[in-house]
């Protein structure tokens, strides 16, 4: 099988209301998305998302997607999408880097490598049957009241894995959200300080050692060394992200004994094929692990998700759905949904998401071999 024609699409993507994580340092109201298909002689399509969550959060923009892979068209025209372990190969030194590019054309060929083998992902991936996926809110920062009601709101909703945004505001400030927050938890919840990498060293430290709260806490300074003394300072287990960029460096946060559990997020390291070899050295290394995309439609959500599927329940805390921020949907009712706190996989080949070219408009380029 060989590709022949890539078409990339622009989506605009407006956020429900503005996001701000860190502090407030860092602000969301839209997302820039790109679509791809990616037709083959053998009349079989796939589809790939790649959507940054905007261009402050991580070392990502989202129409570099677009300049990216007019570069790597070329070298994509002619080889075989069934086997993405060797078009990503081919990326990587057709563009060295850039591993957010990558993730919607490797996410397009296993979306046909499925469709080939007559699998859904979460099957080729190595799951006899699909796990149901329990999912994880996002609370903002806020008053210590403002983020209670943010929690009983999901909680009504269905979420029993809560996320909630810290940091950014004087350390007393934070030890007293978490401790509310802490105390507003119900039996069988479990909760996340998620940080952004707003502390200092010294002040992780000394908030970590202040609050009663033995929860897990996400990304607490910028640098994955500053996570790694942070680490060794505290009681809570750490959970690291953004300075989690490729394979290495979760090697590397393994070998400092920076954490205990990691984000596995495709459009950070290059797709489904490297989240895929994360996700195998997280379980064998006893990590827990978020698996989600970094934002996105319900496409990348449902890419995402297929991994997570096919993930230990040990090793998996639970997942994120981007697509629950947006105001649009261009795929309505397709992939993973929230049914009270939880979604489930599509049973189809492949993806089991498939985008109607109509509601993605004009493409932004169009390349055939
Ligand atoms: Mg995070």
């Amino acid at each position: 099988m060989k590709i022949t024609r890539l078409t990339v699409w622009a989506f605009d993507l407006p956020l429900t209301k503005s996001y701000s994580l860190s502090g407030g340092r860092l602000r969301v109201d839209r997302l820039d998305s790109t679509f791809v298909r990616i037709d083959t002689d053998e009349g079989l399509s796939g589809w790939g998302e790649g959507c940054p969550w905007g261009h402050t959060y991580l070392p990502a923009h989202g129409p570099g997607i677009r300049a990216g892979i007019e570069t790597l068209v070329p070298f994509l025209i002619g080889m075989d999408p069934t086997a993405p372990e060797s078009v990503l190969r081919a990326m990587d030194v057709a563009l060295p880097g850039q591993n957010y590019v990558k993730s919607p054309i490797d996410m397009a060929c296993w979306d046909i490598a499925g469709q080939a083998a007559g699998m859904p992902l979460w099957k080729l991936f190595g799951a006899g049957a699909p796990a149901t996926i329990a999912l994880n809110s996002s609370i903002p920062t806020g008053t210590p009241s403002d983020m209670i009601a943010a929690v009983e709101a999901a909680r009504a909703k269905g979420y029993r894995v809560h996320s909630i945004k810290v940091g950014g505001d004087q350390p007393a400030t934070d030890i007293a959200r978490i401790d509310a927050l802490a105390s507003a938890c119900a039996p069988g919840e479990t909760l996340t300080f998620d940080v952004n990498r707003a502390w200092t060293p010294a002040v992780a430290i000394a908030v970590l050692n202040s609050v009663s709260s033995r929860d897990w806490i996400e990304q607490p300074c910028e640098t994955l060394a500053q996570c790694a003394h942070v680490a060794g300072r505290v009681a809570n287990p750490i959970m690291l992200d953004e300075c989690l960029s490729d394979v290495a460096t979760h090697f590397e946060a393994w070998r400092l004994g920076a954490c205990e559990g990691v984000k596995v997020k495709p459009n950070r390291v290059g797709g489904l094929t490297r989240a895929r070899q994360i996700r195998d050295f997280g379980v064998s290394v006893g990590w827990q692990m978020h698996i989600e995309d970094v934002g996105g439609t319900a496409l990348a959500d449902t890419a995402a998700f297929h991994l997570a599927a096919s993930t230990p329940e040990s090793n998996r805390l639970a997942s994120w759905l981007a697509h629950d921020h947006l105001a649009e949907d261009p795929v309505p009712g397709q992939g993973v949904r929230n049914r009270n706190g939880a979604a489930t996989l599509p049973a189809g080949p492949g993806l089991g998401v498939r985008p109607d070219p109509d509601r993605l408009g004009e493409p932004a380029f169009v390349y055939e071999g």
